[in-house]
């Protein structure tokens, strides 16, 4: 079966203004990047527009409709120091989600192998009802309560290998026995949390913190030793990747030295886990990535080992 690629040409419409690090640039230089030959196999689709039912399970309804309400006709708006929008931002949202969505149908139907979604915005630093970090609606967690409402997930697991902590993810499962969150990052860093001893009411938050100018061996050794024994202990039914590429060597928001093999480890990784407990099941969500050169390539090697094209 095919890996699945989701993209929508809204993500070209979310404008975060010049000199913005987040930009629309970045999924030109992924579609460029895959529409290399090594990827013809790829099932490619467009993202839907998402529902809101599947942002409600995450996002309390005063909180969307916040958001939906605070988008401009024209101009740009800043809902925090680094979060703005514009007057395409909503589409882009929408189908973010809707391409996380339908990429958890496809792998837990099993019409797929694996899925990629290549959007913009990202969600991990989004909390319940706080937009922050370039992020509005959490589409890791949006991701989960998909496969536990639709498809009967009882236990799903986050790896979130972006260089930032994901705050908002790991305070919206904080108190969830039933979902694990994982994750590698720079610190001190922002947006600040992310200490090994914050580990959730259940010790289901599994905090991996690097120091700054961390190489790939650092890299791989936390995540061997501290994280993916608790993944495969937890026997999840499906993996969700937070994939941000900012903890590449040429990243310009952080310092942390990791190179396109070191994607393509952790990839394959993730994905003998789920071989062993989930049919292989892993959706894998677009965050950061800010350097295009590095994005691109950090993204070729991660779609390639979803692909079984890199050594496993
Ligand atoms: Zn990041």
């Amino acid at each position: 079966m095919p890996t699945l690629v989701l993209s929508h040409a809204a993500s070209l419409n979310h404008d975060t203004g010049s000199g913005h690090p987040e930009r629309p640039d970045r999924i030109r230089a992924i579609e460029q990047v895959l529409s290399h030959e090594s990827f013809q196999s790829l099932y490619r689709l467009q993202a839907p527009g998402g529902d809101h039912q599947a942002i409600l399970r995450v996002h309390p309804q005063e909180y969307v409709d916040a958001i939906e309400k605070a988008a401009p006709a024209e101009g740009l708006i800043r809902v925090d120091p680094d979060t703005i929008m514009s007057p395409g931002t909503i589409d882009a949202i929408m189908h973010a989600v809707g391409g996380t969505v339908l990429a958890v149908n496809a792998v837990m139907h099993g019409n797929v192998d694996n899925a990629f979604v290549a959007i913009r915005p990202p969600g991990h630093h989004a909390e319940r009802a706080t937009p922050m970090g370039f992020c509005f609606f959490n589409t890791a967690a949006i991701a989960v309560r998909q496969a536990q409402a639709v498809h009967k997930a009882e236990r799903v697991a986050i790896m979130d290998f972006d260089v930032h902590h994901g705050n908002g993810t790991q305070d919206i499962f904080w108190s969830d026995r039933n979902v694990l969150y994982c994750s590698t990052h720079q610190m001190p860093l922002f947006p600040g949390t992310g200490a090994r001893d914050e580990r959730g009411e259940f010790d289901n938050i599994v905090n991996a913190p690097l120091s700054s100018g961390a190489d790939g061996a650092a890299f791989r050794e936390a995540v061997e030793t501290v994280i993916l024994p608790r993944i495969d202990a937890f026997r999840p039914d499906l993996i969700v990747i937070s994939a941000g590429f900012d903890a590449h060597r040429l990243d310009p928001l952080a310092n942390i030295n990791l190179v396109e093999a070191d994607f393509a480890w952790i990839t394959a990784r993730l994905l003998d886990i789920a071989d062993k407990h989930c049919k292989g099941r892993v959706v894998s969500l677009l965050e950061g990535g800010y350097d295009l050169e590095g994005l691109a390539r950090s993204v070729a090697a991660h779609v390639l080992t979803l692909m079984g094209h890199m050594p496993r």
